[in-house]
């Protein structure tokens, strides 16, 4: 499995170790851990809650 790496000058993210676009080294991004405080997933869950309530699923 291939990594993706993170040019923290450019903010893009790559497969390569050099940012194709200003040649610097790229850094392997810290993952996207599933987090409780996170206030966009909230509102997601919620947004799904409220969708399967309408639709009578729970
Ligand atoms: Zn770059």
């Amino acid at each position: 499995m291939k990594h993706i790496l993170k040019c923290e000058k450019c903010d893009e993210y790559t497969m390569q170790e050099k940012c194709s676009k200003c040649g610097s080294a790229t850094k392997n991004p810290k993952p996207a851990k599933y987090d409780p405080t996170d206030k966009v997933g909230k509102y997601r869950r919620k947004a799904k809650e409220k969708d399967l309530r309408e639709r009578g699923l729970i």
